[in-house]
């Protein structure tokens, strides 16, 4: 077991199992060993790729979504545009130079990323660099980006965020944590006592002993606090990513390290972990904020219908390079087109954002 394993299991010893939720943080980020701090994940030398990553095209249309939702609002003054989880910046930059096609919303900006790991607090700020708006960075999204029009977009986030997981069996939902074996490693291990049954969310009456559901309360909170935002104020939200628009059961988190995937309790800290995105959960957080949402739609979908077709063959044109496998591992069925899905979040009064 790695150094951070070895803490953690100290941690079990002496006060007892963990949550996932809490195995999550400490895994991705402990200031020392933790996955962000240790790691630069993205791309072809990291533990994975993300979407701006594969293309340009991701960025422009998400970018061009939000002036339009700007614009739809009778383009508000002072807009905020945040950024969670901006990785290496790709999506920003892409983002801000498609905007200049509409300078107005462009130039009255300020770009905040929300993002925790110093080193790609770094990468952003190199990608960004000449980018002619004023950025700043946050730890987190809080109550200091709550005071104007917010205009905010997440990429591969959500999937990133904590969760807890429960499990069916004879004596009803108990909550699987992580514990230590006789040997001192780390251990799945259930709860001895089950959720009460006032806990249990409706939709998982009926599951299999042995069925598992997922929670993210952090990634609910914030969609909340999003919409709550986006009520008061103004605004819009896209957020992307990989997960299932209805109540599912089953277990979603994975470890992935060099693009394959590891386990997830050996060597914590040394591969990316995050689970399944509830979009279906996601919604109804935000709508709890006051906010109506929309979608999720599936990525391919949504690309498609905000013109990535044409984009691509107009890219192809003047750069003389094919980009159809870009546009195919985009949008295809097979690739990201259908596992990934987007969901929108704007004031009740707003009129139906473009793709939905
Ligand atoms: N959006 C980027 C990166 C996705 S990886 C892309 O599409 O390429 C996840 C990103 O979220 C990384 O930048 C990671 O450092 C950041 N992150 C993960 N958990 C976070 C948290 N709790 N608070 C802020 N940033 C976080």
């Amino acid at each position: 077991m790695n150094p951070l394993g070895r803490r953690i299991a100290a941690l079990i010893g002496a006060q007892g199992p963990i949550s996932i939720a809490e195995f999550m943080t400490l895994a991705l980020h402990d200031r020392e060993c933790g996955y962000y701090a240790t790691h630069d994940p993205i791309g072809s030398g990291g533990d994975f790729i993300t979407a701006p990553e594969i293309s340009q095209m991701f960025g422009e249309l998400l970018g061009l979504w939000l002036a339009q939702v700007w614009h739809d609002q009778g383009k508000p003054r002072q807009p905020l545009l945040v950024e969670l989880g901006p990785g290496r910046g790709t999506l920003m930059a892409d983002a801000l130079r498609a905007l200049t096609l509409m300078p107005q919303f462009r130039e009255s900006l300020d770009v905040v990323l929300v993002e925790t790991s110093s080193a790609l607090r770094r990468a952003q700020a190199e990608t960004l660099r000449d980018v002619g708006v004023p950025l700043r960075w946050a730890e987190s999204f809080d109550s200091s980006l709550a005071d104007r029009p917010l205009f905010l977009v997440a990429n591969e986030f959500f999937d990133a965020l904590p969760i807890r997981q429960y499990v069916k069996t004879e004596r009803g939902w108990c909550e699987r944590m992580v514990s230590i074996d006789q040997s001192g490693a780390l251990t799945f291990v259930l709860a001895p006592t089950a959720l009460p049954a006032a806990l249990v969310p409706a939709s998982r009456d009926g599951a299999p002993v042995g069925g598992v559901y997922e929670t993210a309360s952090a990634g609910e909170a914030l969609c909340e606090d999003i919409g709550h935002v986006i009520t008061r104020h103004g605004g819009g939200a896209i957020i992307v990513d990989y997960g299932y628009g209805l109540p599912g059961f089953g277990e979603t988190l994975q470890a992935v390290a060099s693009h394959r995937f590891a386990d997830v309790l050996t060597n914590p800290g040394a591969s990316d972990l995050s689970a399944h995105v509830d979009f279906h959960a996601l919604r109804a957080a935000a709508v709890r904020g006051g906010a109506t949402a929309f979608g999720p739609v599936e990525q391919g979908e949504f690309l498609v219908s905000l013109g990535i077709v044409e984009r691509a063959e107009r890219l192809s044109r003047n750069h003389l390079q094919n980009l159809t496998l870009e546009l195919d591992r985009l949008t295809k069925a097979d690739e990201m087109g259908t596992l990934f899905k987007a969901l929108a979040i704007v004031p009740k009064s707003a009129p139906t954002p473009p793709g939905f």
